[in-house]
Parts: structure tokens; C-alpha cells; sequence
């Protein structure tokens, strides 16, 4: 099939040049103490909001737009907005999702592919949603059209900040900081507090606020239980930005962070007024605590992550060889073993996704889902992986991580110095510097710890996530065995 031209469609799979017009809007962005005027223009978030560009771009490369987008009445859509109805629709979606992780080796990790996975499983629950009211289910129809027919980026934000631990532990939030309803209106709800962590918030057309997915509120809960979408740019809507990571350098100098800044942000709402269409749940702290698990929206996000963690395991994989490589260290026994634990890892996620993969079924309501246990482990593990694959970096890399002259340094006064000193058997000084500037990226910079932190906790704390998988494990026969063996003549 041959690629679509961008200007011959009226709806659907959007441009970068579409995707970076529709992010000049009056979106409220603070960051490093200023207001931003234009995210597409300003320095520490311009270079992120360009390369999710790049990636809209490519859903129109003749070579890969099959792999990544699906054709419906004459229209190309993101393939994460297809609804699987078969393990075959299950493996495409793997396969796209892989592909766009690929583009940023999983450095940029948080593309719509992401919350497309879950708007597209909340529409296709819509029993679920009615249990609140009937027109619950119709909004959110409307909403997945919406997003999938102009190919819109979403961030989300599920978590209230903590004010006090014991408070949370049971469930409840605090008046003073959480998102709340303040009213209720003719026009829609008044929401009113703060929201953790909008990744990607001032690169996304509209915020996803729902329910967590891990944290279940108390059902005394009920100003806080609700879910809503809005544009980013709604009013009284601010996103605060974590320091950016990119600094200005080039791409030589900073391989990942001029690159793949994706921005964090705390979201504010200022009475800001939500319309009714574009409401969700409201008001059912029980229905909001069954929310992602009900829909299996959850399952379709691990599915999404699972494909992405592939292919930054892989990354990393390559990044460890290419090191060792260059001082010869790849021919050491102890280097060789060191390299292998991370391919273990890597290939433990491949295992668990193709695991998955192959054992799609349907799920309640005709949804084909990949099997839930070998990702919800992938899940589970990637957040003790990534941290001890970026320990591998630092072990292997050692002084070669700070033995990193500039771009500049090869063109200047000090050039003679660094082309002979910093050259290895395998590699010329300019290749082994732009190597190790790499590895400094992944496990030094102030751009590498943020992403071993996200791969932390993006989908919650990693305590919480385990005692949900203990609960959902199938103990039964295993403990039977146990009891069978004590209780044998
Ligand atoms: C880089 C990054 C990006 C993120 N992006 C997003 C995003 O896009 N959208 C979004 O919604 N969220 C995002 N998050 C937020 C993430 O969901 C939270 O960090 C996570 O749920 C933990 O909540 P918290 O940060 O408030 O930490 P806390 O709740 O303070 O938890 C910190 C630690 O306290 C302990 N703890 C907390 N609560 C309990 C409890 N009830 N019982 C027992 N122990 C507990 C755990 O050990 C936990 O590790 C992001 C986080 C990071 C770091």
C-alpha cells in the first residue's frame, strides 16, 4: 500500500508541521521561573516537541506507515487506536508499538501510543463507564473519535500529591492539595487542586485526569473520584515543569538529552470548568477504585510498555558491546559476563511479551488482550531492571564516562591533545568520545537519573504494584501442592 500524502486527508493521521501548529495555543506553561511564551520555540522544550514531530512524520514513510497506522473508510488512524478483535490485531499493535519505541530506543518514553492504549480500552468498555450514567459511555465514544480522527496526544495525570502518609496509606486525599470537585453546573464540573505527573504535559494537545491505576481511594472519597479529559490549553489549567534537561548542546554532546526531553510536569487547576461531554466518571469512588482493571486498560498500557522496554533493553544491550568493544574488553571473560546479565534482561522481556502476545484471547467483551501474567511481570521487573542495566554502564564505562571532551575540543587549540589521548585500540578519539558522551547520557546526566527514576515509578510505586500482582496471582494449586506433600501418608 502506498503511503498516504498528508494533505490529501481531511481527518486522521496527522504531520509534525500539524502536530507542532496545534501545540501554539494559550496552554499556561511555567518552567525555570518564566511563563512559556510558545513550547515550540523555546529552548529547553522545543528540541522534545520537534522529535514527537519526527515521529508523526514517519507514520507517512511508504516503508513503515503499515506497520504503525490502520486503514478504516478510506481513512489511516494510529494503529494504537485499533480495537483488537483478533490475536492477529494484538500482534500489530505489538509490532507498533515496538517500532515507535524504536525510534527513541525507548529513551522517549512516554509517545501517544501510550494513553492511546487506554482511551481506546475505555471505549470499548462502555457497560462499564454507563454503570455511572449512559451518557458516561457516549462521551467517552465521542472522545476516542475525537482523539483517534485527529491523531491528538494525550498526557494524564492519575495521582494526587501525598500531604500526609498515613492519610494515604488509607485511601483518603487532602482537602488542601488533591483534585476535588468544587461544583457542579448546567455546563459541566468545576475541578479545583493538583495532579501528579504529567510527563509530556506541555507537548500534548489534551490531559487524560482519571482514577490512578494502582491507588484505591476510600469510598468517603467522592469529591475526588472522577475522570475527565480537557484541552491542555483550558483555562485555569497550569502545567509546572521540572527543570529541562537539554541544555542547549549538540547533538554530539548530549546524544539523549538534545533529544528526548519529554518534560514532567505538575498539573494545577485553578477552578477550572470540565464540560459534561467531556466527563467520564463522576462521583463513584468504588467504580473509579474498578476503573482500569474493569476496562483492562491497564493491560493494554503493560502491553505498550512491555514492547517499549524491549527496545530500550535492547538499546542499552548495544550501547554496553559498542563499549566494550572499543578497549577490547568484549574479548574478557568477566566483562563478557558482566554484558550478558542485561541480555538476560533483554531477552527476559522479549520472552514475556511474546508470551503474552501468543496467548491473546478475548476478553469479556470480545476485546482481544494480550495474556495478562507475563507482562504485568515484565511490569513488574523492568523497574528493578533498568536501574542495574545503568549500574552495568557505570561499572564498564568507569573514568571514560568523565574522559568526555566537548564537540568543540576537536576543532580548537587543545585538538592535537584529545585526537591522541583519547583514541582506544578499536576506536578514533571523536568515535570513543561521541560513545562514552552516550553512555554519560544514559547513566550520569541529569537526563539519565530522570530516566532511571521514571522507569521507577511512571506506573506507580513498585511495593504497591507488587502486592497487586501477589493478589492476582493463582496461588491455589501451588499451595495445595505444598499442603498435598505435609499431608501424605
Ligand atoms: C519521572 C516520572 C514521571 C511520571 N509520570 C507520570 C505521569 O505521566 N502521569 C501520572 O499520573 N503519574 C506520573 N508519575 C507519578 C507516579 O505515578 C508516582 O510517582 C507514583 O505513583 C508514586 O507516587 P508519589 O510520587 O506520590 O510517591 P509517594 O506516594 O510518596 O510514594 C513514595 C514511596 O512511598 C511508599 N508508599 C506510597 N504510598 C504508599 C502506600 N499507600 N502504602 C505503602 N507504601 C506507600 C512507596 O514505597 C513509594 O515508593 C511519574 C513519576 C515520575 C518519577
Amino acid at each position: 500500500m502506498s503511503g498516504a500524502n498528508a494533505e490529501e486527508q481531511d481527518k486522521g493521521i496527522r504531520t509534525g508541521a500539524q502536530y507542532l501548529e496545534g501545540l501554539r495555543d494559550e496552554r499556561d506553561v511555567w518552567i525555570g521561573g518564566k511563563q512559556v511564551d510558545d513550547v515550540t520555540d523555546h529552548p529547553g522544550l522545543s528540541r522534545g516537541s520537534r522529535t514527537l514531530a519526527g515521529f508523526f512524520d514517519k507514520q507517512f514513510d511508504p516503508a513503515i506507515q503499515d506497520k504503525v497506522t490502520y486503514e478504516e473508510n478510506g481513512k489511516r488512524y494510529a494503529l494504537s487506536m485499533l480495537t483488537p478483535r483478533s490475536k492477529e490485531d494484538v500482534l500489530r499493535r505489538g509490532a507498533a508499538f515496538y517500532e515507535w519505541a524504536r525510534w527513541s530506543n525507548g529513551m522517549f518514553g512516554r509517545t501517544p501510543d501510550y494513553k492511546n492504549a487506554s482511551v481506546m480500552a475505555f471505549a470499548s468498555s462502555p457497560d462499564f463507564l454507563a454503570q455511572g450514567r449512559p451518557e458516561f459511555a457516549d462521551n467517552m465514544q465521542k472522545f476516542y473519535e475525537y482523539v483517534r480522527d485527529n491523531d491528538k496526544v494525550l498526557t494524564h495525570t492519575l495521582v494526587n500529591p501525598t500531604f500526609n502518609h498515613a492519610q494515604a496509606v488509607e485511601g483518603k486525599y487532602s482537602d488542601q492539595v488533591a483534585l476535588q470537585v468544587v461544583k457542579e453546573t448546567d455546563a459541566g464540573i468545576v475541578v479545583n487542586g493538583a495532579r501528579l505527573l504529567a510527563t509530556l504535559g506541555p507537548h500534548a494537545d489534551e490531559i487524560e485526569v482519571f482514577p490512578s491505576t494502582l491507588l484505591k481511594g476510600s469510598d468517603e472519597n467522592v469529591p475526588f473520584a472522577f475522570a475527565f479529559a480537557i484541552p491542555i490549553a483550558t483555562k485555569g489549567l497550569r502545567l509546572i515543569c521540572r527543570d529541562t534537561y537539554d541544555h542547549g548542546k549538540s547533538h554530539f554532546d548530549a546524544p539523549l538529552s538534545s533529544r528526548f526531553e519529554e518534560m514532567d510536569s505538575v498539573v494545577i487547576f485553578n477552578n477550572v470548568l470540565v464540560p459534561w461531554e467531556r466527563v467520564f466518571m463522576l462521583g463513584d469512588p468504588g467504580l473509579c477504585n474498578r476503573a482500569f482493571a474493569e476496562t483492562n486498560a491497564v493491560i493494554h498500557m503493560m502491553h505498550q510498555v512491555a514492547a517499549g522496554k524491549l527496545a530500550k533493553a535492547e538499546f542499552i544491550v548495544g550501547l554496553l558491546c559498542a563499549m566494550a568493544r572499543a578497549t577490547g574488553k568484549d574479548k574478557d571473560m568477566n566483562v563478557k559476563g558482566q554484558i550478558a546479565e542485561v541480555m538476560w534482561m533483554a531477552e527476559s522481556v522479549r520472552a514475556m511479551l511474546f508470551s503474552a502476545e501468543q496467548q491473546a484471547h478475548a476478553d469479556q467483551r470480545g476485546v482481544f488482550i494480550p495474556l495478562r501474567r507475563p507482562i504485568d511481570t515484565s511490569r513488574n521487573l523492568f523497574p528493578k531492571m533498568y536501574p542495574r542495566m545503568v549500574e552495568a554502564v557505570q561499572l564498564l564505562g568507569s573514568s571514560s564516562l568523565m574522559a568526555t571532551p566537548c564537540e568543540a575540543d576537536f576543532n580548537n587549540a587543545i585538538t592535537a591533545d584529545v585526537e591522541q589521548y583519547f583514541q582506544t585500540v578499536n576506536l578514533q578519539s571523536k568515535d570513543r568520545v561521541a560513545l562514552f558522551r552516550l553512555a554519560h547520557d544514559v547513566s550520569v546526566s541529569g537526563f539519565g537519573n530522570r530516566q532511571a527514576l521514571y522507569e521507577r515509578f511512571f506506573f506507580g510505586p513498585q511495593n504497591i504494584m507488587a502486592a497487586g500482582y501477589f493478589d492476582l496471582y493463582n496461588k491455589d494449586e501451588m499451595m495445595d501442592r505444598v499442603n498435598s506433600l505435609l499431608e501424605a501418608e
